[in-house]
């Protein structure tokens, strides 16, 4: 790693995952870098960050994901430090490796463990060894050979799920209901990832049919100290891509919890992770199977502050300036109930994305409500990226609370000018299944056919 000590970081993300980066770096005295692309100059980092560059057009392909353009600015602006925030180049291991040669420090794990995690079958070896439970599947990748590739499925059992080892973002995945269907389904998802990820290997595994979503958040410093922040619940997922998230997991053994803490924790020992990270698991009948580690900050984190008091992307960046945790387990408790609702600009009942001018946006506020967003009234979302615009997270003593909390929250807000899904939210605020707690991954997905069922008849 090159020499910890850095007062410049640039910032290699845009929208509110940006703002939030921005705010823990000037905590931490630090001077901030934006780059954006040309759609992106409206943007409330942009302004707000110490320099800014703009970096190339709209369009991610040219910009956002364009490492070398990254490089270049951080090379202009004497940048010592990049942080990659969620989704575009933060979990490829070949942009934090030109980080690192090119001396600079990548605000994350070096690209040896990103490649290790980000590889999900070489993930699932490597925790198998530390000891973490895993979904039974195919040891490794499936072979070429067809009547192997049906051996490895009749000895998983059916139904199962062929996953793409580079996937992301909830694809690559099919489900596999039947020998029958297994050819195909293995051909298509190893198209599919060859395109999308630049990789077309993929694995099998069970699929389970009822599971909870259940993530667990580690920090660790590369001196040897790991700590986990307890977990956090994303079961309310709409074609595997999270909707809601809380913190702590309603009715989970919490000695259970905390044994599976411990092994990722350990786990991070043993392959000398540095930095953030989340093991994502998924829970089932009393048993927890790991699925995938994701090696930077994620969209929910901030359930997971609000719980624990602690500030994640403070800890991610005194951990790149080469200091040790600023709290050890004994310190880490879980405190009262977090929820966060992800608003995406789309429409509440196609979900089709819905960019365009916002005429008037005010966020919501008060005691526990807590808006990450880089919202303005005035401000045109552009159409080249990601639907999330905000994400209003509430904390009150009691998940009763904070669901009454969130119901006030999501009312006050006002937003104009775009459609959003912030309607969907209120409804599920009082839907039986969620309300209860410990809804499965499924339970959105069916909630939402069967109400499309009820708007038709009501349409007849
Ligand atoms: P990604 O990296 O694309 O997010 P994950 O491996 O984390 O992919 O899986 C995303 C979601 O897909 C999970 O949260 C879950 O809803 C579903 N899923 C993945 N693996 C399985 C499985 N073995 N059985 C059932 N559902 C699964």
């Amino acid at each position: 790693m090159a020499s910890a000590a850095f007062d410049t970081l640039l910032i290699a993300n845009r929208g509110e995952i940006a703002l939030r980066i921005l705010r823990s770096a000037r905590d931490l005295g630090l001077r901030t870098v934006a780059v954006h692309s040309e759609a992106d100059r409206d943007l409330l980092h942009v302004n707000m960050a110490d320099q800014s560059l703009c970096i190339g057009p709209g369009a991610a392909s040219s910009s956002y994901l364009d490492a070398n353009r990254i490089l270049r600015a951080a090379e202009l602006t004497g940048a010592g430090a990049i942080h990659p925030g969620y989704g575009f180049l933060s979990e490829n291991a070949n942009f934090a490796e030109s980080v690192e040669k090119a001396g600079l420090i990548f605000v994350g794990p070096d690209s040896a463990a990103i490649r290790i995690m980000g590889d999900k079958v070489s993930a699932k070896q490597a925790m198998l060894r530390a000891g973490v439970p895993c979904v039974p599947g195919s040891p490794g990748a499936l072979p070429a050979d067809k009547k192997e590739t049906h051996a490895l499925a009749k000895a998983c059992g059916y139904p199962l799920i062929i996953k793409a080892s580079g996937g992301g973002g909830g694809r690559g995945m099919r489900v596999v209901r039947s020998a029958e269907q297994l050819d195909e389904a293995v051909a298509v998802t190893k198209e599919e990832a060859g395109r999308a990820f630049g990789n077309p290997e993929v694995y099998l595994e069970k699929f389970l049919e009822h599971p909870r979503h259940i993530e667990i958040q580690i920090l660790a410093d590369g001196h040897g100290n790991v700590v986990w922040l307890g977990e956090r619940d994303c079961s309310m997922q709409r074609r595997n891509q999270k909707v809601i998230e809380e913190a702590p997991a309603p009715g989970i053994d919490r000695d259970a919890l905390r044994d599976l803490g411990k092994r990722c924790a350990k786990a991070c020992s043993m392959i000398g992770y540095r930095g953030a990270g989340t093991f994502e698991f998924l829970y089932e009948d009393g048993e927890f199977y790991f699925i995938e580690m994701n090696t930077r900050v994620q969209v929910e984190h901030p359930v997971t502050e609000l719980v624990t008091g602690v500030d994640i992307v403070r800890e991610q960046l005194r951990i790149a300036m080469g200091m040790t945790l600023s709290i050890e387990q004994k310190d880490v408790r879980m405190r009262g109930h977090a929820i966060e609702c992800r608003i995406n600009a789309e429409d509440p009942y196609t979900f089709a994305p819905c960019p365009g001018k916002v005429e008037q946006w005010i966020a919501p506020a008060g005691p526990g409500v807590r808006v990450d967003t880089h919202l303005y009234s005035g401000y045109t979302i552009p159409p080249y990226y990601d639907s999330l615009i905000a994400k209003c997270i509430v904390h009150a003593a009691s998940r009763e609370e904070a669901i009454a909390r969130m119901q006030g929250a999501l009312s006050e807000t006002r937003l104009s000018g775009v459609k959003s899904n912030i309607p969907l939210h209120q409804t599920l605020m009082t839907e039986d299944g969620f309300v209860q707690g410990g809804a499965d991954i499924h339970h959105l997905e069916r909630y939402l056919s069967q109400s499309n069922e009820r708007t038709r008849e009501h349409a007849k």
